[in-house]
């Protein structure tokens, strides 16, 4: 064990460490994805720091991830030149600060709603390591700490932070080594090894090298007499041996050995996928890339690649995922993590605001070509060219959208998942809201299943009809068997059902549609177009009497009573004044003051 101080794991930590620690969950290699996620991250701040401080990389200017395995001790070791960790770093972020999500993620696990392989989206990926191991080491030396310092875990309960007895063996980063489990000494056979860190770095922008082995068989008689052997020199530099050579004279074999020679091999391609031209890119590259990207298990429901030429250049790649993020409408600030802005391959941030809030289901990245690398990232975010990238974004998610809408496959799915979105983006964007009131989709009476567009419900309108009629409710049985209703259907009117709680919103800016207003059912202001105006007013006196008794009788609670032809097997209903609330947003309304 360490020397050192004892700290207890965080509460909420401590309930996944057990859990992880008694898991039988089968895909244990996924710790091997966390690993190297948080070795690149560590990277990429390290990096980050350098563009404007150029000395703070030092005499550790290699930024790299190195993999070794030790099968004798049954060690696995996992070394990043990135930004390390002092002692209280060390304690805070693999022990004692709460992250959110961590309580949430647990009780996920307990109801069975979640699987480890979720870990890394909940900021505890660096647990997953007790999936295979039974003993953690991290050794790391940070530019501000005076010594590079271990910390150590065997278990969910507590950790020791010491000073590393080995002196300083790094001169940047961090040193992870995994005392492996029997039951999973396949992670350090090489083969199985190369194979995951093949999987997970390939969308590593640093480079990962594998420690490996290779028998080489080598003519014992060669270093001796070479006068048939022919060396010869091949591009890297390196001297290619023919493996194994007959002698031409004898026809005897030569007598051979085999040596094992270790080497660094590289494990990841250099060039980031987005950089890549989609023509020499399939569907899988794309589902592969989004899965290691955002930590999401499912392959993305859509997704989109381009770049934009001319005085601001830029790469992108935008991902619509097969599920709504849980509440990302509610989450006003827009933190939200789900762009990623690099310059010139280089990981600059998350946080600035790429996509507006109802487009914030969206996740990807944007590498710039034009943007300037040395300042500070607050700067960065005020630059100029980001306004143009941020518009080019949006057209192309509405592009992608509009693909999606009219892909029969795809439709129902994207608007169940994403139709609130949208709508809200009729709200709120200015810009884009009559391309988007195009997209936007309700239920009508024109089907029982299916949802329609405004486009559609013109194109069925009756010659004369002045109005797209709706109602609104919370419930669409209720809505289709609405008394206000029953006139238009009966006359062959189509009628939306408004359900969707964004709706009520979404009314009071689509006043029009293409020209056509919207008319609720239940307010004042109905007209059909074909209105017998004699019949009446003809009714209308007819019932004068009636109407005044009616308006008297119930003055506490009406404004007007109003003989019409809107109703056909109901006698009486009560609507709401034409600027008024409707029912349904009261019951909005009311619901929000609580
Ligand atoms: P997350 O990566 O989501 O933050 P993890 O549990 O994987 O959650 O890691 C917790 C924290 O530990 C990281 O945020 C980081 O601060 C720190 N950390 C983990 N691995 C390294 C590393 N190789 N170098 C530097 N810091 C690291
Ligand atoms: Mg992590």
């Amino acid at each position: 064990g360490v020397k050192g101080d004892k700290f207890e794991f965080q509460s909420d930590n401590k309930k996944v460490l057990d859990i992880v620690i008694n898991s039988v969950y089968k895909s244990k290699e996924i710790f091997l994805r966390e690993l190297v996620s948080n070795a690149a991250d560590a990277l990429d701040k390290i990096r980050f720091q350098s563009l404007t401080k150029p000395d703070i990389l030092g005499d550790q200017p290699d930024l790299d991830i190195r993999i070794v395995a030790d099968k004798e001790r049954k060690l696995l070791v996992i070394t990043d030149t990135g930004i390390g960790m002092n002692a209280d770093e060390l304690k805070k972020n693999l022990g004692t600060i709460a992250r959110s999500g961590t309580s949430e993620f647990v009780s996920l696990l307990e109801n069975k709603n979640a699987d480890l392989n979720m870990i890394g989206q909940f900021g505890v990926g660096f647990y997953s390591v007790f999936l295979v191991c039974d003993r953690v080491t991290v050794a790391s030396k940070s530019n501000d700490s005076p010594h590079q310092m271990i910390w150590e875990s065997t278990s969910e309960n507590d950790f020791t932070i010491g000073v590393d007895p080995r002196g300083d063996t790094l001169k940047r980063g961090t040193e992870i080594t995994l005392h492996i489990k029997d039951e999973a000494l396949e992670f350090l056979e090489e083969t199985r090894l190369g194979g995951l860190i093949q999987k997970y770095s390939e969308f590593i922008t640093f480079p990962i090298y594998l420690w490996t082995s290779k028998a080489e068989s080598y003519d014992i008689e060669n270093d001796v007499d070479s006068e048939n052997i022919s060396v010869t020199v091949n591009e890297d530099g390196v001297e290619d041996v023919p493996l194994s050579t007959t002698d031409a004279d004898t026809e005897e074999p030569k007598k051979t050995e085999t040596r094992t020679v270790h080497s660094w091999e590289r494990m990841n391609q250099n060039k980031p996928i987005w950089a890549r031209k989609p023509l020499d890119l399939v569907t899988d590259d794309y589902n592969e890339f989004y899965k290691s990207f955002s930590k999401d298990s499912s392959d993305p429901m859509a997704y989109t690649h381009f770049s934009a030429e001319g005085d601001n250049e830029f790469k992108s790649i935008l991902f619509i995922p097969k599920t709504a993020p849980p509440n990302f409408l509610q989450k006003l600030d827009l933190n939200v993590k789900n762009i990623k802005l690099f310059v010139r391959r280089i990981f600059i941030t998350d946080e600035t605001e790429l996509l507006p809030r109802w487009l914030s289901f969206i996740t990807g990245l944007v590498d710039s070509d034009d943007l300037p690398l040395n300042v500070s990232r607050e700067t960065l975010q005020k630059h100029h060219l980001l306004k143009t990238i941020k518009s080019k974004l949006i057209a192309k998610a509405i592009e992608m959208i509009r693909t999606i809408a009219n892909d029969e496959t795809k439709s129902a799915e994207f608007f169940k998942q994403y139709g609130t979105a949208v709508k809200l983006g009729v709200v709120e964007d200015k810009k884009n809201k009559e391309k988007l009131s195009k997209i936007i989709r309700f239920h009508s009476s024109f089907s029982d299943d299916g949802l329609t567009t405004l486009v559609d419900y013109k194109k069925r309108m009756k010659s004369k009809q002045p109005q797209i009629y709706y109602v609104t409710g919370t419930n669409l049985d209720e809505l289709r068997n609405s008394p206000v209703v029953e006139v238009p259907i009966a006359r062959g009117y189509e009628v939306l059902y408004l359900v969707d709680p964004i709706d009520e919103y979404l009314l009071q800016s689509l006043i029009l549609f293409d020209g056509t207003p919207l008319q609720s059912l239940s307010k004042a202001g109905l007209a059909y177009g074909d209105e017998d105006k004699d019949q009446e007013s003809k009714l209308t006196a007819q019932f004068s009497g009636l109407s005044e008794w009616l308006k008297s009788t119930l003055s506490e609670y009406i404004d007007t009573v109003t003989v019409s032809t809107r109703l056909a097997k109901s006698p009486t209903a009560v609507i709401a004044n034409k600027n008024g609330l409707s029912g349904n947003m009261e019951k909005i309304m009311n619901a929000q003051a609580l």
